[in-house]
């Protein structure tokens, strides 16, 4: 039996409250995968229509898993024609409280699965089974409880405006939290009336899929959640599509600025969350056990592979040699392994092209001239895997100080003063995540006033609750996810009584 830490609303202890319907998981042999998904369109699973295929493959091995239909435009074209005929006869006019029914019914289904859903999304991403487990499952159930709580409240929503749907949404995810990404943006969507067209990541559509199919035993309604698998170019179609009111994609920076162009052609409402480059600002009165188990958890955890990791490590003068020497220490004990194993800490990158990518950037870092400290424990022979790793030695303008790596390779810096700390935190064109370390309840906020970042923690790191905001400034995108702020990204606002 867990219990839930008092006075504290971080991730873990969100995930203890749900740790009734996260019980302990045992292997693969919980979840039925089957050789071949179709796409869900339109409250039926179907090929897509020129028969196109595509292989989500395990990262852990480089197995083969299924093969999944490569959504066409043509595809895209009739599940948003889906899409806008539920929401014109069932989902728009639907009461709030009907429509919170369907979401409860989704969450609670959500949570009867949940050992599948952590298996299966381990299997499909890499990720290791105790995040699958402890965090994105019971997050993204809490995500759909928390939002289906709004559907019958959304007049209290935002003070003085009505809010109304927008249509038919097009949402595009990405492949590190392939199924808390995809709750993050139907439950909100969904609460206020609207109906989706959802796009998962090409190498990990298979939660998705899984999530679409409890959708349809929850009984919703046909058409007002379609799920479209393909790669890129269903993406674009998707963003493009001129039926679509509403565009929200998580995903590279590249990727989201070609989507703000194609949304700014028809003027179409958009939200991105894209790349980060956040930085942990260490001062030299911080608890430096906490500071390293916060720069630890806020790098390695899923691989790096999060958009508000903190990739980059700030540490002040005085106590970088003391700092660096625990970090080094810890993540030795770091196991890096097979995402299944309970006592993994750290598991499979999630595709080749990553790894490659990852190991493209320390090793040009390494040419730069950067001190390149790594895990000495072996890594598995199969798969995709890349040690831990700590790059110090860095003056800041190295592509490693600079480019989203999304992988578990931490930057370091050093710095004297704080105007300089909060210098080099800002010298990015990215501005999603920064944490600050200090005992000082003066400094926490003189920093964090002048951080230019959408989200800054204090004295803790990667901490989510469904309540809260969550977004980025300057290239890591706009608009909010979470909290009333999220709401209001699917709500067309007018004065109460226009
Ligand atoms: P990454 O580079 O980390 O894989 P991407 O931004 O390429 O991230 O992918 C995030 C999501 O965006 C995926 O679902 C992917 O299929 C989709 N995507 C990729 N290219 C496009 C595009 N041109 N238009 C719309 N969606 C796209």
């Amino acid at each position: 039996m867990t219990t839930t830490p008092q006075n504290d609303t971080g991730t873990r202890d969100l995930a203890a409250a749900f740790a009734d319907y996260a019980p302990s998981v045992e292997g693969r042999d919980i979840v039925t995968i089957r050789p071949r998904y179709g796409l869900l369109s339109g409250g039926e699973e179907r090929d897509a229509r020129d028969g196109a295929v595509f292989a989500t493959i395990d990262p852990s091995t480089g197995d083969h898993i299924a093969e999944v239909a490569e959504g066409s435009a043509q595809d895209v074209d009739d599940a948003v024609a889906a899409a806008r005929a539920a929401y014109e006869s069932t989902w728009r006019d639907m009461p709030g409280r009907t429509r919170a029914k369907y979401l409860f019914r989704l969450a609670r289904l959500l949570q009867d699965r949940s050992r599948e859903f952590a298996v299966l999304e381990t299997i499909d991403g890499g990720k290791p089974i105790r995040e699958s487990r402890d965090v994105d499952v019971p997050l993204a159930a809490a995500h759909l409880f928390h939002h289906a709580g709004w559907a019958d409240k959304l007049e209290y929503a935002v003070p003085g405006m009505t809010g109304r749907p927008l249509g038919v949404v097009g949402q595009i995810t990405p492949w590190n939290f392939p199924l808390l990404m995809v709750a993050w943006k139907i439950a909100p969507a969904l609460a206020c009336g609207n109906t989706v067209v959802l796009k998962p990541a090409e190498t990990t559509p298979l939660t998705a899929l899984l999530l679409g199919e409890l959708a349809r035993e929850a009984g919703f309604p046909p058409g007002v959640l379609n799920v479209v698998t393909g790669a890129g170019a269903t993406g674009a179609a998707l963003a493009g599509h001129p039926g679509v009111d509403k565009v929200a994609f998580t995903g590279s920076t590249e990727v989201g600025k070609a989507i703000r162009r194609a949304t700014a052609e028809r003027g179409t409402r958009l939200t991105l969350e894209l790349g980060g480059k956040g930085a942990h600002v260490v001062f030299d009165d911080a608890a430096l056990d906490q500071a390293v188990e916060g720069v630890v958890d806020g790098i390695f955890f899923n691989q790096g592979h999060v958009c508000c990791a903190g990739s980059r490590l700030l540490v002040q003068e005085g106590i970088a040699d003391e700092l660096l020497g625990r970090l080094r220490r810890r993540i030795e004990l770091l196991r890096v392994g097979d995402p299944l194993d309970k006592n993994t800490d750290v598991g499979a990158i999630n595709s080749h092209a990553q790894l490659e990518r990852i190991r493209g950037f320390v090793e040009d870092a390494r040419e730069d001239g950067a001190r390149i400290h790594q895990t000495s424990r072996p890594l598995p022979e199969r798969g995709f895997y890349f040690p831990p790793t700590i790059v110090e030695g860095l003056g800041g303008s190295e592509a490693i100080c600079r480019e989203e790596v999304f992988g578990p390779v931490l930057a370091v810096q050093t710095f004297r003063t704080e105007a300089e700390a909060v210098a080099r935190a800002n010298a990015t064109r990215y501005g999603l995540s920064a944490g600050v370390w200090t005992e000082k309840g003066s400094r926490i906020l003189w920093v964090s006033q002048r951080l230019r970042a959408g989200v800054v923690w204090a004295n803790s790191f990667n901490r989510f609750d469904p309540a809260s905001p969550f977004g980025g400034m300057r290239e890591s995108g706009f608009g909010r996810e979470g909290g009333r702020q999220g709401l209001q990204e699917y709500l067309r606002l007018e004065p109460v009584g226009a």
